[in-house]
Order: structure tokens, then C-alpha cells, then sequence
């Protein structure tokens, strides 16, 4: 049953997602992340376009040509680059991540890269996640070059060394205010 198999993808992802963010020190972004993936309005689509390999949104935007769910879900999720969009004067604005929501963003990406490619993930995957299917002009400059500098970091020094960094980016920040 796709419910059941959509249940098990979404609790092994949070699990993954809390472990890393545990390592960067954001225990409470650990604890809470993609709960709003039990709502109704991204439950229900999760099931009906379960995967496996890939995110029930890539199946869902192929049928309707978007999805419903995503949009409710970067609508409420700080720590997807989404979130942080807003239009002035004509034009997009791309807002620069908080410290914290980004590094809970790279917490996800190497989760979700982990889930879904399983034995084929190696540490470049996430950077080329990045590189191959992330709208990077829909991304903040600055935010965009620091995404990849931590994950080229995890391709060329691996995960330890770079949760180690992101942990000090984010306490670093917070003294600064
Ligand atoms: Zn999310």
C-alpha cells in the first residue's frame, strides 16, 4: 500500500534530516522538520504519487503540470530557498537564507539524496543535485555560493568535517547580532 509506503519515506527522511541537524546543533529544526508533510494537502498527493526513487512532486507536476503540494509545502517551510521570494517594484527579490534555515537545508538535501539514490549515493551526489536540477537563478546569489562551498566540501572532505563547519557558520551568526 502506497500509504503505508509514503508513511515509512517521510519518517526515514525526518529521522535522516534530524540526525544531521542534531550535528549542526538545531535541535528544535531537527525535531520539527517537514511535519507539515502530515497535513492533508501534502499526505494525500504523497500517496497518490508515491515513487519510490523520486519525490511524489516530480510525479504529480508530470499530471497536472505543478504541484499542489509543493506549493504547500515551500509556502510554510523555511528552510526550502522558495520560502524566500518576494516581488517589488516589478521585479523578484531573492532573499539571502538565515543562517539556521539554511543550514537545515543542507541537512535535508544530503538526507534526501541518501533516501533516494541508496546505495548509489557517494558525497558528490548532493552537488550535483545541486548542479544539475536546482534552479539556481531562483536562488539568491550569496545564498547560492555558500550552498555550493559546503557541498563541494562534502564531496572533497566529507560530512564530518563539513556539519562541523555549518555547526560554527550558525553560532558565528548568532553572536554577530
Ligand atoms: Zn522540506
Amino acid at each position: 500500500m502506497n500509504f503505508f509506503k509514503h508513511l515509512a519515506t517521510v519518517r526515514r527522511h525526518r529521522k535522516a534530516v534530524r540526525k544531521l541537524c542534531f550535528k549542526v546543533g538545531l535541535i528544535r529544526q531537527g525535531l520539527t522538520h517537514d511535519l507539515s508533510k502530515y497535513s492533508k494537502a501534502e499526505f494525500q498527493p504523497g500517496v497518490k504519487y508515491y515513487q519510490g526513487y523520486r519525490s511524489p512532486q516530480a510525479k504529480e507536476r508530470e499530471i497536472c503540470g505543478y504541484s499542489a503540494a509543493w506549493l504547500h509545502h515551500k509556502g510554510r517551510n523555511k528552510h526550502h530557498f522558495e520560502y524566500w521570494t518576494d516581488f517589488a517594484d516589478g521585479k523578484k527579490v531573492y532573499v539571502d537564507m538565515p543562517p539556521q534555515y539554511f543550514a537545515e537545508m543542507v541537512c535535508d538535501r544530503v538526507a534526501a539524496s541518501k533516501i533516494y539514490l541508496g546505495a548509489k549515493y557517494t558525497n558528490a551526489s548532493p552537488l550535483e543535485y545541486f548542479e544539475s536540477k536546482t534552479d539556481i537563478q531562483g536562488m539568491n546569489r550569496q545564498t547560492a555560493e555558500r550552498l555550493k562551498y559546503y557541498l563541494t566540501m562534502i564531496k572533497d572532505e566529507g560530512e564530518e568535517k563539513t556539519f562541523k563547519a555549518l555547526k560554527k557558520y550558525v553560532k558565528d551568526s548568532k553572536k554577530k547580532k
